[in-house]
């Protein structure tokens, strides 16, 4: 089949898309452009049927509200919506057929052939008619798109009362979202349909987080490519149509990926569970279960990482003094997230772990690099750390100048220079190095300090 023959091709349209990305997992094809009408004609039928069970029909008053799927004043609801999808696919094989004089498909551009309400396009509120000049209601579409968006429902996930959408930048990395949520429904299609995938949450940060972690747990087998994503959460309810944005760039969408490996998985799950935030200290953490926190209450890691802020701290427990996760699973996010490369990395790891080695035998070391607060006071402490590796009679000094230059504190603009980041890295070097030491040992924290104050006033 050439192009130009062909029926069905992206749009950039998230919701016409996403009906597209449906019809090709219905049909068991790879590309819009091999949709052909023969291939589609079947689909149409069986869509309908799954949308009257009751599960997925509750769900159409959010995305098709007051069109017969769910209008009782609508006789024969099913046959109408039946008849009213075939007669869109007719357009859509007749693409010279019926079309509106001048008006161009609002999704695809291609001669518009109709015109649809937010009763079957959400978001497309322009029944007042003011969205264009020929005071037509509706948004103009071709038969191909209108029927597309039917298809829509099937590939979005429900969070709370309102709908998720993402959109992959990469067109295989979408292929699995909609061949992961057609499997979900496949199941329960000829028994008791259990409507969209449910994110098990209303918050739209965690559910953005959660769906991307089950797609990639449950599609270990398949070739995940990088991709960004971009999660529209919509209602389309008749008391107010809304749409929401979330934007999760490649480098973090790459490291999420890495933390889901089977290697790290439980690594991550440690690290998402410290960046649970109660509401109020009424509720104790503990008592609730993970589905609890992910459905109640806000994740600082996950909210962190879609702001472009640091989860560093995350990875290590100050007051228990020990890492959290695993120090690939660090090591991974430096790198895909932070933009440390690994030669910094590896330089850093050993300046831990000859850190570490040093604050075996001086606690107090270590008590004062975990309070530091500002870059002079760490650097400070370095400093002080290489005056001791120094008395000690090492050859090679703790921290070279290249490496306090280029590792500890680049100056580089290219390189990420937070010196905090840094800190968590020696810090968790230590408490991994000197795990055995630190759990037995409880009178490090009170020790010397008095002694140590005045120290660092004599210098
Ligand atoms: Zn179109």
């Amino acid at each position: 089949m050439t192009l130009q023959q062909a029926i069905w091709r992206s749009t950039g349209n998230p919701f016409v898309d996403m009906g597209q990305e449906m019809m090709l997992a219905l049909a068991r094809v790879n590309q819009p452009e091999e949709l052909t009408s023969e291939a589609v004609e079947p689909l149409v039928p069986r869509l309908v049927n799954l949308y009257f069970h009751p599960a997925w029909n509750k769900t159409m008053y959010s995305i098709f509200p007051n069109s017969p799927l769910t209008n009782p004043a609508t006789k024969h609801r099913q046959q109408t919506y039946l008849d009213l999808l075939r007669h869109w696919l007719s357009l859509a094989t007749h693409p010279q057929g019926d079309v509106i004089t001048d008006t161009a498909c609002t999704a695809c551009g291609d001669p518009a052939q109709l015109y649809l309400y937010r009763t079957f396009f959400p978001m497309a509120d322009a029944e007042g008619g003011n969205f264009q000049s020929y005071n037509v209601a509706g948004m103009p579409f071709c038969g191909a798109c209108a029927l597309a968006v039917q298809f829509m429902p099937l590939g979005v996930a429900k969070v709370g009362g309102r709908l998720a959408l993402p959109q992959f930048s990469d067109s295989l990395a979408q292929y699995n979202w909609s061949e992961w949520c057609w499997k979900q429904t496949l199941v329960s299609e000829t028994t008791d349909a259990t409507g969209p995938v449910d994110a098990g949450t209303a918050r739209g940060v965690n559910a953005f987080f959660a769906l991307i972690e089950r797609l990639l747990r449950e599609s270990a087998d398949r070739e995940m490519p990088d991709s960004s994503i971009t999660l529209y959460l919509f209602t389309n309810y008749n008391q107010g149509p809304n749409v929401e944005l979330h934007y999760l760039p490649t480098e973090i969408f790459r490291f999420i990926k890495q933390a889901m490996s089977p290697s790290l998985q439980r690594a991550w799950q440690q690290v998402v569970r410290r960046g649970y935030r109660p509401k109020s200290q009424k509720v104790d953490p503990e008592v609730l279960d993970e589905a609890d926190r992910l459905k109640k209450q806000t994740n600082q890691v996950y909210e962190h990482l879609l702001q472009d802020r640091s989860i560093s701290a995350n990875f290590v427990d100050h007051q228990q003094r020990r890492c959290i996760g695993d120090w690939l699973l660090f090591k991974a996010y430096l790198k895909e997230v932070r933009g440390m490369d690994e030669q910094r990395l590896e330089s850093l790891r050993t300046l831990g772990d000859r850190i570490a080695e040093i604050m075996r035998n001086k606690r107090k070391r270590l008590l004062f690099m975990e309070r530091t607060g500002h870059k002079g006071e760490f650097l400070e402490q370095l400093y002080r750390l290489a005056k001791d590796a120094a008395a000690t009679g090492q050859s090679r000094p703790l921290i070279t100048f290249d490496e306090l230059v280029q590792d500890v504190f680049p100056h580089d603009p290219q390189k990420y220079e937070s010196w905090r980041e840094v800190k968590w890295l020696l810090l968790f070097r230590v408490y991994e190095v000197l795990y055995d030491e630190l759990r037995t040992d409880t009178e490090w924290t009170t020790g010397d300090e008095t002694e140590e104050t005045i120290e660092e006033v004599v210098g």
